[in-house]
């Protein structure tokens, strides 16, 4: 058989019939009908049956062919014939025809399968397995096989059809395909970096990149004017459902152009790349500040596909008697609502009061939600007793209410509170209730963030990254409230409550990008070393540009209507960050430490703690903090207060119950023993050498050993 000729099983029609076919591929499933054998061959385009029978196969292909089980690689030649008539299968593009072998050759043969990967029945009507049935731990570990799944398959080929699009679209734009580079310098996008050590400068580190930010800016200072990537990035983030530590970005990047040029150069990409998919996505893409996407959604990521939008109501109740209202307002808070229209038959007193009031609304953070249901044109609740008629008149007119409406609402001293609170009170409605309409799209814009979020230290940290242009430059870079009021020239791009993507105009002004690293607190002498090769290209005229990523992961899953990027992605990660198909990450042999010359770090070498005798300095090396020596006395004096608390619990076991708890150790004494407070730590002399420090915590390295 040359299979140089083979035809792909899905492309045989009735227009072949009486062709002879030479076919490649693995069987799907296979049915013995007394002296008649089927099997289903299966090859990346699709499925089509092949039959054997002893009238037109010789004895030899016929006994090959009863070897034959699911999986098995198989090349086969016949010919094309009609079903029977009552044979079809309708599940087939080619369920009207089928293939009467002549010659059957096994290619490689199969373990039996770990799962099914046959999706198609053989007899229309009996049932078959469906993905759904298999633990994903299973599939990813076994991803080659899933792979041969028809679904995942053509996930796969729809992704490469997306690509294809991106590409051909952004070539027409005149957008120049760059690679950027993988073993490169930490680019700041706010996650931890995933670090290469050197061989050949020893103790000095690669970062992969968590974007191609820097070197996207890079490009346009040298003049390519429109970049695009199909980008890998990486994310040393903490554990998230649908995030993968590596992942794919659209990155692109302009020069001399506005925030129009990319809204509209970004919507005709996005729809062009949903019409692979089918979907028609309305244009223009409306936009909303982020300011507005907080105060009626509570998310800066709104699902704009059904209304539920917040209503203030805080001026209502500026004289109340109510006195949980009173003490908020008086507080500064705020009370907000939303009209969950015509649902009063769902939303009965008791779901309302018991479910949501007590423990839903709470759950998301708030202490208590007010409800009211319109009942004869009248607002009722069990507290509508404590408002006055204004209040209630107002209320009605101010949520335009019909009957069957009900009102819910949250108020607290917090503004931040409220909104989040209610925003995920209004996502859970929404889906409880079937608000959301189905197959619908609702892309939007954000536009206006602020440029700065305020840290736990007293500082600000970028929002989006330190290179995206402020809305002014007049601001002070070190008054706090200054820099908190200035917005951002960046923008993100939502659909349905997810994010797509973001980017920015950028500062292409070396002045005011040093004024930024400065707001963020970054000395001369850290700004020098971390982005002086950055900076220094922004004294050789820098065109003004920007630029913005989407995330294709997410993006091709929202296109197939899958709710998982693992299922649009080759070979993913599981949910705790490891690929279960390689074992991914693995420990390394210390050889390989040591030509990396990681064994030996810091004097700290990883095998050498069991031979550190002096406890201070193995507790610095489990711990990761040198210790200074001004702290090793006071640490000393600690450890011992320790030991010597230790032994006498060792001399004492058997008369107390010895304590078992995996609750944190303050307050864990045994009876009749006093606190110690240690003045050193209080007056945060200790540990100065720690990596970093949190509220009154000090951060270090995750893994004990
Ligand atoms: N580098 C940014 C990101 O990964 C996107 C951009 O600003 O273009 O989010």
């Amino acid at each position: 058989m040359n299979l140089s000729q083979r035809r792909f099983c899905n492309t045989l029609t009735k227009a072949d019939v009486g062709n002879k076919v030479i076919l490649a591929g693995w069987v799907d499933a296979f049915r013995d009908h007394g002296g008649l054998l089927f099997i289903h061959l299966r090859d990346r385009s699709g499925l089509v049956q092949v039959v054997f029978n002893p009238e037109q196969a010789d004895a030899a292909t016929c006994r090959t062919a009863e070897s034959l089980r699911s999986e098995f690689c198989v090349a086969v030649s016949g010919m094309v014939i009609d079903r029977t008539p009552g044979t079809e299968n309708p599940h087939l593009d080619t369920g009207t025809i089928e293939v009467m072998a002549q010659t059957l050759k096994v290619l490689a043969d199969s373990a039996p399968p770990p799962f099914q990967i046959s999706e198609k029945e053989m007899v229309a009507g009996s049932v078959t397995a469906t993905r759904e049935d298999v633990s994903e731990e299973l599939r990813l570990q076994y991803r080659y096989l899933d792979l041969r799944r028809p679904s995942i398959r053509n996930n796969m080929i729809a992704r490469h059809k997306i690509y294809q699009c991106a590409r051909r679209f952004l070539d027409e734009r005149d957008f120049v395909e760059v690679e950027t580079p993988m073993l490169t310098m930490s680019t700041p996008e706010g996650a931890r970096d995933y670090l290469v050590p050197s061989r050949v400068h020893p103790h000095n580190f690669y970062a992969l990149p968590q974007s191609p930010q820097l070197f996207k800016q890079l490009l346009m200072v040298g003049g390519l004017e429109r970049y695009f990537q199909i980008a890998r990035c990486f994310r040393d983030e903490d554990l998230r459902p649908n995030r993968q530590p590596e992942f794919t970005q659209i990155d692109l990047e302009a020069s001399f152009i506005d925030e129009e040029f990319i809204y509209e150069l970004v919507e005709e990409l996005t729809v062009r790349l949903f019409a692979v998919g089918g979907i028609e996505l309305p244009r223009p893409f409306p936009r909303i500040t982020y300011d507005e996407a907080i105060d009626t959604t509570g998310s800066d990521k709104p699902d704009l596909r059904f209304g539920l939008r917040f209503v203030d109501v805080t001026d209502i109740f500026s004289d109340t008697q109510y006195t949980i209202f009173r003490q908020i307002l008086k507080r500064n808070g705020c009370i907000k609502g939303i009209n969950v229209k015509g649902q009063s038959e769902k939303l009965s007193k008791n779901v309302l009061q018991n479910e949501y009031a007590k423990t839903i609304v709470p759950s998301f953070g708030a202490k208590g939600m007010t409800w009211m249901r319109v009942e004869n044109g009248t607002l009722e609740s069990n507290i509508v007793q404590f408002f006055s008629d204004t209040e209630l008149e107002n209320l009605k007119t101010r949520f335009a209410v019909e009957e069957g409406d009900v009102l819910l609402l949250i108020a607290d001293a917090s503004y931040d509170l409220v909104t989040s609170a209610l925003g995920q009170l209004r996502l859970h409605i929404a889906n409880r209730l079937g608000l959301i309409p189905k197959n619908s799209w609702a892309p939007a814009w954000v536009t206006s963030f602020p440029l700065f979020e305020a840290t736990d230290e007293g500082g600000v940290s970028s929002k989006h990254h330190p290179f995206t242009a402020p809305d002014r430059t007049d601001f002070d870079p070190h008054n706090i409230n200054d820099l908190l009021a200035l917005k951002s020239r960046a923008y993100d791009l939502v659909m349905n409550g997810e994010e797509l993507g973001g980017g920015s105009i950028r500062i292409n002004d070396r002045t005011l990008q040093r004024k930024i690293f400065t707001a963020l607190g970054l000395t001369e002498e850290e700004t020098r070393e971390k982005f002086g090769f950055f900076l220094r290209a922004f004294d050789f005229g820098a065109p003004p540009h920007g630029g913005l990523a989407l995330g294709m992961d997410r993006l091709v899953a929202m296109i197939l209507q899958l709710p998982s990027i693992r299922e649009v992605i080759a070979f993913p990660k599981n949910r705790s960050a490891s690929c279960p198909l390689t074992g991914a990450p693995t420990p390394v042999a210390d050889k390989q430490l040591a030509e990396l010359s990681l064994l030996n770090l810091g004097n700290q070498s990883r095998g050498a703690a069991a031979q550190i005798t002096d406890s201070i300095s193995t507790l610095s090396w489990l711990a990761r903090i040198a210790v200074n020596s001004t702290e090793r006395p006071l640490i000393e004096k600690a450890v011992a207060e320790a030991d010597a608390l230790a032994d006498f619990a060792a001399a004492n076991a058997g008369s107390e119950e010895p304590m078992r708890t995996v609750a944190p150790p303050a307050g864990q004494r045994r009876p009749g023993d006093t606190a110690i407070a240690n003045s050193a730590a209080a007056a945060g002399e200790l540990l100065k050498l720690a990596p970093a420090t949190k509220g009154g915590y000090y951060k270090v390295a995750a893994v004990m050993e």
